[in-house]
């Protein structure tokens, strides 16, 4: 891949800070969005490492005031360059939910965050995504309604499943522009929301995920696929 912008949100850790990591060894000028710049070291040490190719935005994905704001800077770092690749990374999983006691404030966090963050986010980027540009959602196959699953972390299934229709309905809406939108699945991935006992390093799951992401073609908009490029069922 040549030289492309790219943004990623929930970048201070993660897989989000792997794909920046990443993205820059790849030679790409990269955005991270987190919601405190100011507490990012890992992303303000790279951007020492990588001057002029790695800007730290702030970014809470719950609220559209903020994407709002970063539509607003994101011209002014990449001088009125469009986007290649958005990741939609961030994510909130509350562990622990029983039913009869999931609370609405968890429900609706993660609905704000899993579902409405990418969804609304895209929107407001849109006017600032390249033609043929590609946009990440990063799912969860927890969020697949067709796989039988037990009843685990449902308010994070109710955002991802919601977050899955967003991705459908967003490559319906960018299709035209000849812009690529999909669901991945990451894996179990070792990171403060997967845990220690995962089964992938975030290396691992994001080299995986940026060679998916190199060879989809158009007609890959609109799917969900896991980190090995498997499709999932809705
Ligand atoms: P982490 O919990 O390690 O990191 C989550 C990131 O999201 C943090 O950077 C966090 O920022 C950010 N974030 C949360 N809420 C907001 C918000 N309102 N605004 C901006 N940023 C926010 O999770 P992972 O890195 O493991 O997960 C990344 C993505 O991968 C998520 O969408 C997750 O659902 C998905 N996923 C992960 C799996 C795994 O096994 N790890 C499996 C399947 C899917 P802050 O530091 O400010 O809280």
């Amino acid at each position: 891949m040549d030289r492309r912008h790219c943004l990623v949100t929930g970048a201070n850790r993660g897989l989000g800070l792997e794909f920046v990591r990443q993205l820059l060894v790849r030679g790409h000028h990269v955005v991270a969005a987190c919601r405190q710049p100011g507490k990012a070291l890992a992303l303000n040490q790279l951007a020492g490492d990588h001057p002029g190719r790695l800007h730290v935005l702030p970014l809470d994905v719950g609220d559209p005031r903020s994407h709002a704001e970063l539509a607003r800077e994101l011209q002014l770092v990449t001088d009125g360059e469009p986007l290649d690749l958005l990741i939609n990374n961030a994510g909130v999983l509350r562990g622990g939910e029983r039913f009869g006691s999931v609370r609405p404030a968890d429900l609706e966090a993660s609905l704000r965050t899993n579902a409405m963050g990418p969804f609304l986010l895209t929107q407001a980027l849109a006017p600032q995504l390249a033609d043929g540009a590609t946009i990440a959602n990063i799912s969860s196959e927890v969020g697949s309604i067709a796989l039988k699953q037990e009843f685990r972390t449902p308010s994070y299934a109710i955002g991802k499943a919601a977050q899955n229709m967003a991705t459908s309905l967003l490559a319906q809406a960018l299709a035209e522009r000849g812009i690529k939108v999909v669901a991945l699945h990451p894996g179990w991935v070792q990171t403060d929301m997967g845990g220690a006992q995962a089964t992938l390093t975030p290396a691992e799951s994001v080299t995986a995920l940026l060679q998916l992401l190199g060879r989809l073609e158009p007609a890959d908009s609109g799917s969900f696929l896991d980190w090995q490029g498997q499709p999932l069922p809705w």
